[in-house]
């Protein structure tokens, strides 16, 4: 049996693991090295908890405690310490590692103090939300152009929905943009030229594109515009000069003569609006300008109430 028990006790001298119990008094009846380590504690002392915490805090060594007022912290931590039958909680050490600390109370009041190093785990799971925030950004991009995709300007006109100015003042507008013949332009030049001109265009808007406005790319030619608090008059101006600025443009360096154009249908926001409603008022305009001759813009044909 002895030979056992100094088995025992020489496995838990040679783990990682950080081993303690204290006594119904809070005074140390045994820890392994680990925790002797980690706590700073010399091999054979075996001092009261509350007396180990408060030179380890005067050392900013061992736990940390962010409250400075030590005599405060260790009455509120007194409060709980030892008080359930079982806790578990993370803790950081000043030496920048994490443990996941146990403590199992017996009746007695007797405390088994068991820690383990998570610092892996949590550099882990950094990387692990690095990675999701990585993907949550690429779900909400348009690979080929880099601007906000379909899903994102659903959710911002979704959004501009919710949250209602004042009603006095404007509601915003949502407009939808549509490359001219563009079938034309990839059959012409080839679907790579016609993916480079998408490009450059998503590239052209977005620079007239306010700081409280989305632009993002629905799908194949055709874009959304997210204008918050915005009259039917602003959006007007607003993409009549993003259409002067496209027609300008020159974007194939071998043909000087060569431009192009979109059409835009524009809606504003109505009392009572939904997405698809205010969606299919800016689709049915655009379907007005392709049909009133393209390279224009058309403004929904039944305007809510005023929106100045
Ligand atoms: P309209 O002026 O009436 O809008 O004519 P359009 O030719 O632009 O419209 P239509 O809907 O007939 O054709 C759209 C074309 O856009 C057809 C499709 O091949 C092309 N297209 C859609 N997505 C992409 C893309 O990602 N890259 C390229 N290069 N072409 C695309
Ligand atoms: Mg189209
Ligand atoms: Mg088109």
């Amino acid at each position: 049996m002895d030979e056992k028990l100094r088995k025992v006790l020489r496995l838990l001298g040679e783990t990682d693991v950080i081993i303690a119990v204290f006594d119904e008094d809070d005074r140390l009846v045994f820890a392994n090295r680990k925790y002797r380590t980690a706590f700073f504690l010399s091999e054979t002392e075996l001092p009261l908890w509350p007396d180990m915490m408060r030179r380890n805090f005067d050392a900013k060594r061992g736990t940390v405690i962010t409250n400075p007022d030590f005599d405060l912290w260790i009455k509120s931590t007194l409060s709980r310490r030892g008080k359930v039958p079982f806790r578990a909680f993370e803790t950081d050490v000043h030496d920048g590692t994490w443990l996941w600390m146990t403590e199992t109370v017996d009746d007695d009041g007797w405390m088994l103090c068991i820690a383990s190093d998570i610092t892996n785990l949590r550099t882990q799971e950094r990387s692990l939300r690095r990675e999701r925030d990585v993907a949550l950004q690429a779900s909400l991009t348009d690979d080929l152009t880099g601007i906000a995709n379909h899903r994102f300007i659903m959710d911002r006109l979704a959004n501009m929905l919710a949250r209602r100015p004042p009603a006095r003042s404007a509601q915003g507008c949502f407009a939808i943009f549509d490359v001219d013949n563009f079938k034309q332009i990839n059959d012409r030049f080839g679907h790579a030229t016609g993916d480079r001109l998408l490009i450059e265009f998503a590239r052209s808007i977005s620079l007239l594109v306010r700081r409280t406005d989305c632009f993002g790319r629905l799908g194949g030619e055709e874009f959304g515009l997210v204008l918050p608090s915005t009259s039917l008059n602003e959006a007007a101006s607003l993409i009549d000069r993003m259409i002067n600025q496209i027609r300008s443009l020159r974007p194939m360096p071998d043909l000087p003569d060569f431009s192009f154009s979109f059409s835009a249908g524009l809606a504003a926001v109505s009392p009572a609006d939904t997405p698809s409603g205010i969606y299919g008022r800016a689709d049915a305009a655009l379907y007005h300008a392709k049909h009133s001759g393209r390279d224009q813009l058309a403004i929904e044909l039944t305007p809510g109430p005023p929106n100045e």
